[in-house]
C-alpha cells in the first residue's frame, strides 16, 4: 500500500509534462486541446494500472513512460485518417480502399483548377452565370450518343433522384432477380421506398420473362426499372427478358425503361476479362431512356452518378430540389472532365486510366515487378517464391470472375515470425500494405501498384518483418 502511494506521488503534473519539448512537439501536430485529452487519458490508465498492480516500477510512472503512452494514442488516431496506402489484394476496384485511383495527370489538372477560380458556373464568351454541368454534359453527350447527361454525387444518388422526379407516387415494375443490395446497405428496393415510388415485384429470382412485365403495366405505371446484377452472378436455370424488348415493351404501354447499369463500362474496347460486363453503349443501343452508373467503378474516374438519356427527361430531374442537394463539388466534376476526354482515344485510356493499366498490363512487366521484389527481399534477408495469385476486379463488377496475375508470396515456415503478425504490421506500416494471407502464404499480388511503388513496398515489407520479429522476441 505503502508502494503504491509513493507511486501515485511520483506522476509529474500535467502543467509539468505539457512544457516538455517531447510534448510540445505533439500538441504541434496534434491540437493541443486533443493532446491535452490524450494526456489526461493516458494518466487515469496509468493511475487504474498502478491500483492494478500493473504498473510496479518509478520509472513506468515518469514523464518517458508516459510519453509513451500518449504517442500510441497519437498513432492510434493518425491511422484513422484517410492516407494513400499500397494496394496488394489484387483487386483492382476495392470499395474499401477508395475504389479507382485517378491518374497524374488528371489530379493535375484537378488541382489547377482547385487552387484558382475557375469558370465553373461562367460562360466567358458572354460573360455571364452558366451551368455548372454545361461542358460535362456535351463530353457525356458525345461519349455516349445521347441527348442529354447529369452528374450527381454518386450512382445511388442518381437511381434515387431518377426515381423521385420520374416514379414518386407511382409504380415502378422491378424484377424480382434484381432487387439486390450492392453493399454498405444500398438496396435496391429501400431505395424505392425512399424515393416514393411504389415497387411492383415481377417474376421469380431467376427467371423473368417479358410476359411478366407485360402484366405489371397499370394507369400508374411511371417506369420499368432495370438494375445490373452487377456483384454478383446468376447461374444455371435463368433467364431475363431481353433488353430491347423490354424498351419496345415500356414504350408500347407509354411508359419508360430506367436502366441502372451500376459499373458503367464505357471502355470502347475493353480487356478480356470485362468481356460478360454489359457496355454503357449496349444500354443506349437497347432504347433505355435514361441510364445510370457510377463513376469510379468501370469507367475508372472520380465518385459520381452519371446519368444519361433523354433530354425532356433529365431536363425535369433538373428542376427536382434533390438535384441541387446531390450536385458534385469542381473538385469531382473536373476529374470527371478529365478522366472522359482520354476517352475517344482506346491507348490512352490503358495507358492513363490507372485502372485499365492494372487491367492490361502484360505478364511479363507483372513478372519483372516481382523478380524487382524478390531481390529487394532478399538483399534485407527475406526469402520469398514468386506465385500466380487470382484476383477478382471488385467494386460490383464482374463477379465470379477471376484475373491470374503475378505476386509474391512469403511463406510462414521461412519467417522468423507468424503470419497474421507480419500482415498486420504491415497494416500499421508508413505507407500502409494491404496484403492476404491464403494456404500459408502472405500473398502480395503486384497488379494493383504502380512500377514505382515496388521499392517502397519492398521497404515496407521488411521494416514490418523487423518489427514483427520484435514483438516476437518480446513475448
Ligand atoms: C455500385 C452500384 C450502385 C451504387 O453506386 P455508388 O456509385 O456506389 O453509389 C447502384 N447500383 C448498381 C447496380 C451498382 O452496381
Amino acid at each position: 500500500m505503502q508502494d503504491k502511494n509513493a507511486l501515485f506521488r511520483n506522476i509529474p503534473q500535467v502543467d509539468k509534462l505539457l512544457q516538455e519539448s517531447d510534448f510540445q512537439d505533439l500538441a504541434n501536430d496534434w491540437g493541443s486541446s486533443r493532446l491535452a485529452t490524450a494526456l489526461q487519458e493516458a494518466l487515469d490508465e496509468l493511475r487504474a494500472d498502478i491500483a492494478a498492480d500493473q504498473v510496479t516500477q518509478p520509472a513506468e510512472t515518469q514523464s518517458p513512460a508516459i510519453l509513451a503512452r500518449v504517442r500510441v494514442k497519437y498513432q492510434k488516431a493518425q491511422e484513422r485518417l484517410v492516407r494513400p496506402l499500397l494496394n496488394c489484394t489484387g483487386i483492382s476496384l476495392h470499395t474499401n480502399l477508395g475504389r479507382a485511383p485517378l491518374s497524374a495527370s488528371v489530379m493535375a489538372k484537378v488541382s489547377a483548377v482547385a487552387e484558382a477560380y475557375s469558370n465553373l458556373e461562367y460562360r466567358l464568351e458572354e460573360g455571364r452565370r452558366g451551368s455548372r454541368y454545361d461542358s460535362l454534359e456535351a463530353l457525356l453527350c458525345d461519349l455516349c450518343g445521347t441527348e442529354a447527361a447529369l452528374v450527381v454525387n454518386n450512382n445511388a444518388a442518381a437511381v434515387m433522384l431518377i426515381l423521385r422526379e420520374l416514379a414518386k407516387g407511382k409504380e415502378a415494375i422491378v424484377s424480382r432477380g434484381e432487387l439486390v443490395e450492392i453493399g454498405g446497405k444500398f438496396r435496391v428496393p429501400d431505395v424505392m421506398e425512399e424515393s416514393g415510388a411504389k415497387l411492383i415485384e415481377v417474376g421469380t429470382t431467376n427467371k423473368t420473362r417479358l410476359s411478366d412485365y407485360a402484366q405489371a403495366f397499370t394507369e400508374e405505371t411511371a417506369c420499368v426499372l432495370k438494375v445490373h446484377r452487377s456483384n454478383f452472378r446468376l447461374e444455371g436455370f435463368q433467364e431475363e427478358a431481353d433488353l430491347a424488348q423490354l424498351s419496345d415493351l415500356a414504350h408500347a404501354q407509354a411508359s419508360l425503361l430506367i436502366y441502372d447499369l451500376g459499373s458503367g463500362l464505357l471502355h470502347p474496347n475493353p480487356p478480356a476479362i470485362l468481356r460478360q460486363e454489359p457496355t454503357v453503349a449496349q444500354a443506349v443501343q437497347a432504347g433505355c431512356d435514361l441510364i445510370c452508373f457510377s463513376g469510379d467503378k468501370l469507367l475508372g474516374g472520380p465518385q459520381a452518378g452519371i446519368i444519361i438519356g433523354r433530354k425532356a427527361l433529365i431536363d425535369r430531374i433538373k428542376t427536382n430540389p434533390l438535384t441541387r442537394a446531390l450536385r458534385c463539388d469542381k473538385l469531382t466534376l473536373t476529374a470527371l472532365q478529365e478522366t472522359l476526354k482520354l476517352y475517344p482515344d482506346v491507348d490512352r485510356i490503358n495507358r492513363e486510366i490507372p485502372l485499365f493499366r492494372m487491367l492490361t498490363i502484360s505478364d511479363q512487366d507483372l513478372a519483372n515487378r516481382a523478380m524487382k521484389l524478390q531481390d529487394l527481399l532478399v538483399a534485407g534477408g527475406l526469402s520469398s517464391v514468386i506465385c500466380q495469385p487470382q484476383a477478382e476486379i471488385g467494386g460490383g463488377s464482374v463477379p465470379g470472375v477471376y484475373l491470374s496475375s503475378v505476386g509474391l508470396a512469403l511463406e510462414a515456415e521461412h519467417l522468423a515470425c507468424s503470419l497474421a503478425v507480419l500482415e498486420a504490421e504491415l497494416r500499421r506500416g508508413q505507407p500502409p500494405v494491404i496484403a492476404y494471407i491464403q494456404n500459408d502464404q502472405l500473398i502480395f499480388d503486384l497488379r494493383t501498384l504502380e512500377d514505382a511503388d515496388i521499392e517502397i513496398l519492398g521497404q515496407a515489407i521488411l521494416a514490418a518483418y523487423d518489427r514483427a520479429r520484435a514483438m516476437g522476441n518480446q513475448e
